[in-house]
């Protein structure tokens, strides 16, 4: 039974008074959704409970690093033995090695990778390896992937071919941003037609190989095969953003899913296993520019500390080919559930799943890329969401976000999400 959330929205009043908007992450503070952000006590397997007492079947997860569902016994002893005997050193540690054999085994087109400590610190070092590497400034990004929140990758979503940036946020200057050529996802007639104008200056591409920062987009057959031989036509490089993918869409990533060799690839969220970690690696060519092996400048006091790779080791230790065929079909259930329920109710939705990863958009049609993403009905997921949360259901909140499942979640948990998911509809 849902308690409400009075407890939570003193909390958030307390919290707006010393944080700014009482987060310490924007989109945590529920302005796409109604209602205030419920605060969190304690998160069990597939589940969180709120400080009101209010349980929820989550599936944000941390925004996709918990892998495993929240406080997986092996994560919590790798983390508790480990700090025993030291939360940092600063120094060279054998699980740092480990980690970094691990992930180097998991995706052959990483030789050599250096840990960080977020996701946003991983592609601003790749884009500068990138850079370094190929001697050359600009980078192509596409609209609606997030990379971090690095000055070059906070570029307005601007349309059309070949959109010179402009920053996305106050206090990035232009001259950063003139660089980043932002492209429509999917379009690869966009990316030659650039290479064509351009090619000769561009470092690299980013993308994200299966986006979930604008919902879920699947790539469409061909295009990140047509990256792949475009960059390598052109002498950029291709950087795989696979700080949300790696380790969800299959064990190796987007780049085994489809069968892509990319030069660089960023790590985050499950590398860590719940704690701050970010990673960036690649060919060892380009990698041995950085520092010490090289000269591009590359460092963290924090960074590789032993608390963060113990729990990456222990939960990709955790990973194996029946984790992901479990994944595929828990996915592929929730997806058809929710558009069966929505046919039932005549409420359009478009839904779309890879490997550990959802979404679903009240759309009419395909979402392909970021203009289809912002069609879709907002208002009408905003009042949604609050009906998924009073009937147990926490899902991140936004529509534009992916969602995220875990080894911890049980048929049960996807039947009362089902139901749930119907009877929201139907009070829409
Ligand atoms: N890249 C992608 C694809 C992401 O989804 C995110 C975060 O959501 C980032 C980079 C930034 O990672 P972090 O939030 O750890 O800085």
């Amino acid at each position: 039974m849902f308690q409400g959330t009075t407890r939570s929205e003193r909390a958030y009043e307390a919290a707006q008074k010393v944080m700014p908007g009482g987060v310490n992450s924007p989109v945590r503070a529920f302005h796409a959704v109604e209602g205030p952000p419920v605060f969190i006590a304690e998160g069990r397997g597939s589940h969180l409970i709120d400080i009101d007492g209010n349980e929820y079947i989550d599936y944000c997860l941390s925004w996709g690093p918990l892998i495993l569902g929240h406080a997986h016994p092996d994560v919590v002893r790798a983390i508790t033995e480990t700090a025993a005997r030291g939360t940092s050193f600063g120094a060279p540690t054998l699980l740092e090695t480990e980690l970094a054999e691990r992930v180097c085994q998991l995706m052959p087109s990483v030789e050599v990778v250096r840990m960080v400590n977020s996701g946003t610190e991983a592609t601003m070092s790749a884009l500068r390896v990138a850079r370094a590497y190929t001697r050359r400034d600009r980078v192509v990004k596409f609209i609606g992937c997030y990379h971090g929140h690095g000055d070059s990758f906070l570029v307005k979503a601007g349309s059309g071919v070949a959109t010179l940036g402009l920053p996305d946020s106050p206090g990035v200057p232009e001259g950063v941003t003139a660089n980043t050529i932002a492209l429509p996802y999917n379009d690869l007639d966009a990316v030659r037609d650039t290479f064509a104008k351009v090619g000769e200056g561009i470092a690299a591409v980013i993308v994200e190989p299966v986006p979930g920062n604008m919902g879920l987009v699947l790539p469409r057959a061909g295009f990140l095969e047509g990256l792949r031989e475009i960059t390598r036509e052109y002498g950029a490089l291709l950087i795989f953003d696979e700080v949300m993918t790696g380790f969800r869409v299959a064990r190796g990533g987007a780049q085994e899913r489809f069968g892509i060799d990319p030069d660089l690839t960023t790590f985050g969220k499950v590398i860590g296993g719940g704690l701050p970690v970010g990673a960036f690696g690649g060919k060892r060519s380009i990698m041995e520019l950085v520092a010490p092996a090289g000269p591009v400048y590359q460092a963290g006091t924090l960074s590789g500390n032993p608390l963060a790779m113990a729990a990456g080791l222990a939960t990709l230790s955790h990973l194996n080919e029946d984790v992901y065929r479990r994944f595929e079909e828990m996915s592929k259930r929730l997806v058809d559930g929710i558009v069966e329920a929505a046919r039932e109710t005549g409420i359009p939705v478009y839904a779309a799943a890879s490997g550990s990863m959802y979404g679903f958009y009240f759309s009419e049609e395909p979402v392909v890329d970021y203009e289809s993403a912002k069609r879709a009905d907002g208002r009408r997921f905003a009042k949604y969401h609050r009906l998924m949360l009073e009937r147990g259901v926490y899902l991140p909140p936004a529509q534009l976000e992916a969602r995220f499942l875990s080894t911890a979640h049980s048929d049960a948990d996807l039947d009362r999400t089902l139901e749930a998911h119907r009877n929201a509809l139907k009070r829409l």
